[in-house]
């Protein structure tokens, strides 16, 4: 299968809002990678993702460093920014440095995904995944984030919101192993305040519907997912 995925690297030092966001851009079948300071992100200029989202407010260095570094490489890369600060000030000043879109903190995360798409639409033209679905396949499985659901053959696996979402962490992180720590930061949010029981008991029933996938229990640790072929 082609990978016609678009790169986004994004920069945000907000953890919480970091993985929310990258979750997000990811379902919508972008393929994310993300930076927590702006000098890691600096060194990724040369690397020319299609997108860049650029918090303004970075622990570092200041993200109007990051617009003049990526427009400095090659003024058409397009690059979006997020700001909680004076927000006028803000938004004339990454406009005038190049930047083609602006959010103002806080948004909703499905802002910033239509924000990304239509500005991917107009820069490089309408995207090819759409309306063809992106399917992943894993073993006998093929793995639909769009649809946010498995087949089996033509056959669809009814799977919980929860289920999909750990099936789909397994994937993303699949011949690796997760500790059970991993899987609750990364599918029940690092909010969540209950016990780690819940992860054994899910993946038990997604053992259970996805019977032919080869999740390993690695003891005294976590679990990985096998990829046999
Ligand atoms: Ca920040």
């Amino acid at each position: 299968m082609i990978d016609l995925s678009k790169k986004i690297y994004l920069v945000e030092d907000e953890r919480s809002l970091n993985i929310l966001l990258e979750k997000y851009l990811k379902l919508e079948g972008y393929e994310v990678t993300t930076f927590s300071d702006g000098n890691s992100a600096l060194e990724r200029i040369k690397d020319m993702p299609d997108l860049w989202i650029l918090d303004i407010m970075l622990p570092d260095i200041d993200g109007y460093e990051i617009i003049k570094a990526v427009k400095g490489n090659n003024k058409n890369t397009p690059v979006i920014f997020m700001s909680a600060r004076n927000e006028e000030l803000d938004r004339v000043v990454g406009l005038e440095l190049g930047s083609d879109d602006y959010l103002s903190k806080p948004f909703l995360p499905r802002e910033l995904v239509i924000r990304t798409n239509k500005l991917m639409e107009r820069v490089y033209g309408k995207v090819d995944n759409e309306p063809v679905d992106k399917l992943i396949e894993v073993g006998d499985y093929r793995v639909s984030r769009r649809q946010r659901t498995v087949f089996l053959g033509n056959k669809e696996i009814q799977l919980t919101n929860k289920e999909f979402e750990l099936l789909n962490y397994f994937v993303e992180n699949r011949s690796n192993v997760v500790s059970r720590e991993q899987i609750l930061i990364n599918v029940w949010g690092e909010d969540y305040f209950g016990s780690d029981r819940v992860v054994d008991d899910t993946i038990r029933r997604l053992r259970k519907k996805v019977e032919r996938l080869n999740i390993e229990t690695v003891y005294g640790y976590g679990y990985k997912l096998v990829d046999k072929a």
